[in-house]
């Protein structure tokens, strides 16, 4: 387990060396980004201790049991604190996997976590969640979505980025970390959601799995190449 500050706001929370969520500083205490594994409870608790503040929130990226697999155990502490995911999201967190008439028909993929718990709020692309904004970014899942924090550029992507290995749009095969890449819905959206990522121009980004890269963009603009080369031979 790792526990790491990046600038004034962000937290960095990891498991296993690979599996992260984010706490995020607000005036009334604090936002959780995800919930990592199940069994994080405890740990997601001392570090918001060691922060000297309470979780507020809690906002899922996307329903995977790798982001989502601790909501339950923190709902059983934190009965008050607000728990938000995207209204295209939440099906997915209640079980249901059907796609809307309107989506591409890709069967979406990877270990779909189901929760009785109901989330307080239903996220749409543009609203606040203190100081973050809500950007819709689909393609890992059809409801993902990525949280910006314009006080200081911080991009917290959730699996619409990875850096493990080397930074890369979600759904390109990665060495060493496959996983998100088996688990990603549909590539071209994946890509375009990267573009509006990108178009933030934000100074810090922070995903599920890797490290917080400083001044990302350049990196951020060579994976978005490599998808397009990618995706333009299929
Ligand atoms: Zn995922």
């Amino acid at each position: 387990m790792g526990i790491s500050n990046h600038g004034q706001y962000l937290t960095q929370i990891t498991r296993l060396g690979a599996f992260n969520c984010y706490l995020v500083h607000e005036s009334d205490g604090l936002t959780l980004i995800d919930t990592n594994l199940p069994g994080s409870a405890k740990i997601i608790l001392a570090a918001a201790k060691a922060q000297s503040a309470d979780i507020r929130r809690i906002v899922l990226t996307h329903a995977h049991g790798d982001h989502a697999g601790s909501l339950e155990g923190l709902h059983k502490q934190l009965p008050n604190a607000e728990i938000m995911i995207s209204k295209r999201e939440a099906p997915f967190l209640a079980g249901n996997h059907q796609l809307l008439p309107a989506e591409p028909q890709n069967k979406p993929r990877g270990n779909f976590l189901t929760s009785k718990v109901q989330p307080t709020r239903l996220l749409e692309a543009g609203e606040q969640i203190g100081s973050l904004q809500v950007i819709a970014t689909p393609g890992h899942t059809p409801g993902h979505i990525a949280l910006f924090d314009p006080r200081d550029g911080n991009l917290i992507a959730g699996d619409a980025l990875g850096t493990i290995f080397r930074t890369a749009v979600t759904g390109e095969f990665v060495p060493l970390f496959p996983f998100p890449a088996f688990a990603t819905w549909h590539k071209p959206y994946a890509l375009e959601s990267a573009k509006h990522l990108l178009a933030l121009e934000p100074n810090r980004l922070a995903v599920g799995h890797g490290k917080v890269l400083e001044q990302p963009q350049a990196l951020m603009k060579q994976a978005i190449l490599r998808s397009e080369m990618i995706l333009a031979k299929h």
